[in-house]
């Protein structure tokens, strides 16, 4: 993905806007992001909501298209057919409730003709709902006689149906308890070592991703402010808005704590503050933060980072002279 970018209209219609004398109103959703997933790997996008991730998630499956930047599939993904697939955040939501499940996971199957005979279609729909932990009975069920988990177990067999080699899942867990949030991970980690996938994914939550990812990128609004290799990323956060974001992780120990280290609002993306779109959350502001927009620096171990402080403390580390024993 290379300075993808995708402005949405968000004015109101035009017979209202004359009337009420409002001008054309657009909203980058995304701004100039650059990330590449490695195949077999898994990168996640983190951040709070309206932070464009979710849009990043549908402009990579082809949902929407982008206003600038290209997005590529290498040789491991290009040319299969369907090769992307998506997982929602409600399961419920993504599921025909009047549909039993053998067909709601056999839909694609046969809208594509991926199988010849019916009993193959049947074939296939039980491998997957045990590929994904249920039992081939279940197929003869509908979607509000299964628990969360459950339905989320089922939108993963039907994205598995045409055989993808790339998922992007976005908040997959999200709307379930912490309990059946492991569980449908552990599935997930399970299932990209046995079918060898990929994975965008997508979540407001670092705890939930920490496991799955080999890389992390930072979303805050519209654009990526740290990227880095997830061990990297817990040892060392660096940027101001990824440290708040790992203090807002609440403990067992203090659950409250989620709160007081919200450090304010995040502001409107209609309308995003100069400079440093983080400098009226940030306790490291000054005032280049509020003038000048950060650039997306690389550091030596292969993180990448837009922050003016973090960019000049790298470059005070640089010009110290090399210790002497
Ligand atoms: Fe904070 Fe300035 Fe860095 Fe933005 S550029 S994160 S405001 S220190
Ligand atoms: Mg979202």
């Amino acid at each position: 993905v290379r300075n993808l970018t995708r402005v949405f209209d968000v004015s109101a219609p035009w017979l209202n806007r004359l009337i009420e004398r409002k001008p054309r109103q657009s909203l980058r959703a995304v701004d100039d992001v650059t990330f590449s997933v490695p195949a077999g790997g898994c990168l996640s996008l983190v951040g709070e909501s309206g932070c464009g991730k979710s849009t990043v998630a549908r402009l990579v499956t082809g949902l929407y298209a982008p206003s600038e930047g290209t997005i590529e599939f290498g040789a491991e993904i290009d040319g299969a057919p369907l090769s992307a697939q998506m997982i929602f955040q409600d399961p419920y939501a993504s599921l025909n409730p009047r549909w039993r499940v053998r067909d709601i996971i056999a839909e694609p199957l046969r809208e594509l003709k991926l199988r010849d005979t019916e009993a193959e279609v049947r074939a296939r729909v039980d491998e997957l709902l045990t590929t994904v932990g249920l039992a081939p009975r279940d197929g003869g069920k509908f979607p509000h006689e299964f628990s969360g988990g459950q339905r989320q177990r089922i939108s993963i067999a039907r994205a598995l149906a045409t055989e993808p080699r790339f998922l992007v899942c976005d908040e997959p867990t999200s709307a379930l308890d912490v309990s059946v949030q492991a569980q449908i991970l552990n599935l997930m980690r399970r299932l990209q070592d046995e079918l060898g996938l990929t994975y965008l994914f997508i979540s407001h939550d670092l705890s939930v991703v920490r496991h799955m990812s080999d890389r992390i990128a930072v979303m805050y609004l519209g654009r990526v402010v740290e990227e880095a290799e997830t061990e990297i990323l817990f040892a060392n956060p660096r940027h101001p808005y990824t440290r708040l974001l790992l203090q807002t992780i609440p403990s067992i120990e203090n659950p409250k704590r989620q709160r007081e280290a919200e450090g304010g609002e995040v502001p409107s993306p209609l309308n995003p503050p100069a400079g440093c779109a983080f400098h009226p959350r940030c306790p490291l502001a000054d005032a280049r933060c509020s003038a000048e927009r950060p650039k997306v620096i690389a550091l030596a171990d292969g993180s990448r980072l837009a922050c003016h402080r973090v960019e000049e403390a790298e470059a005070a580390a640089l010009s110290q002279p090399a210790t002497v024993m």
